[in-house]
């Protein structure tokens, strides 16, 4: 028979890598465990995305700065700061951002795809993944990221990010074009980070990405022959349990690392000793 393949996305994959008990809760435990407030970050992260995606729908006139900022307050939520000041404060940087970088943008420079589903099979993984932009340059097609975190990516970051690299794979089975090189749009700095992906750099990411799934089949199967849940998906406690989603449903994690608040990952308001959540 041949091997059933492992329905994977960035996102599953890298829950599982950072800490299994995170992948059960988010993946496998139904009801799914309690999760925490919305952060503010994300916030900031999930309105910028979704303007630029409305942004290109427009017809290539309307395609403006004003546009995209307008665009941004309607995506707006206020979800995760601590009142409606500093929402307010922030929705303005937020658009400062947005405006300045559609302004470096062609609007008639029509992309391949916006927030456009990608998916691609491997020995055993059948990946899928939404891309935030893809681009057509020359012969080629580049897979665009934009970013909103509290720092300006490196060309280190574009090289080793596993979603990036299944991204490649995903738009070369999905769109039959060829495609290498990726990169990190970093709106608050205005900066941009990238890396050509080659067989090898892809083939790298492929097996790690093979081996999570592997670990992920094998927790799932002894979870399965009724080994204890935490056995199969142990925690891994650490600075992450600050930030995780799942938190109040996991008293390891409570006990790893102190509560923050909400807005505690918005560059200008760091709580003390705070560290850089895994940038939107
Ligand atoms: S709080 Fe920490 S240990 Fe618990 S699920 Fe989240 S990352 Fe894992």
């Amino acid at each position: 028979m041949p091997r059933r393949l492992f329905p994977a996305t960035p996102s599953k994959l890298a829950s599982f890598a950072d800490c299994p008990r995170r992948y059960r809760y988010a993946y496998l435990d139904r009801p799914t465990p309690a999760r925490g407030p919305a952060w503010a970050h994300n916030s900031v992260g999930a309105a910028v995305h979704a303007a630029l995606r409305s942004w290109w729908e427009l017809p290539v006139p309307g395609r403006t700065t004003a546009a995209a900022r307008q665009l941004l307050y309607s995506a707006w939520s206020p979800a995760g700061f601590r009142d409606a000041e500093q929402a307010g404060r922030w929705r303005a940087r937020a658009a400062g951002w947005l405006t300045d970088y559609v302004a470096g943008l062609d609007p008639a420079d029509e992309p391949v795809g916006a927030e456009r589903q990608v998916a691609a099979t491997t020995e055993r993984l059948a990946l899928s993944g939404r891309v935030d932009r893809i681009d057509s340059r020359g012969d080629e097609l580049v897979v665009v990221d934009y970013k909103t975190g509290r720092s300006a990516c490196t060309d280190d970051d574009a090289r080793g990010s596993p979603a990036l690299a299944l991204y490649v794979l995903g738009v070369r089975r999905t769109l039959h074009r060829p495609c290498r090189r990726v990169e990190l749009h970093h709106l608050p700095s205005g900066t941009v980070a990238a890396f050509e992906h080659t067989d090898r750099s892809l083939a790298n990411h492929v097996r790690r990405a093979e081996d999570v799934a592997e670990d992920i089949g094998a927790a799932t199967a002894a979870l399965d022959a009724g080994e204890d849940a935490d056995a199969a998906f142990p925690a891994v406690p650490g600075r992450q349990c600050g930030w995780c989603d799942f938190r109040p449903s996991c008293p390891t994690g409570q006990a790893a690392a102190p509560p923050r608040e909400t807005w505690s990952f918005l560059p200008e308001e760091p709580a003390a000793g705070a560290q850089p959540p895994p940038a939107s």
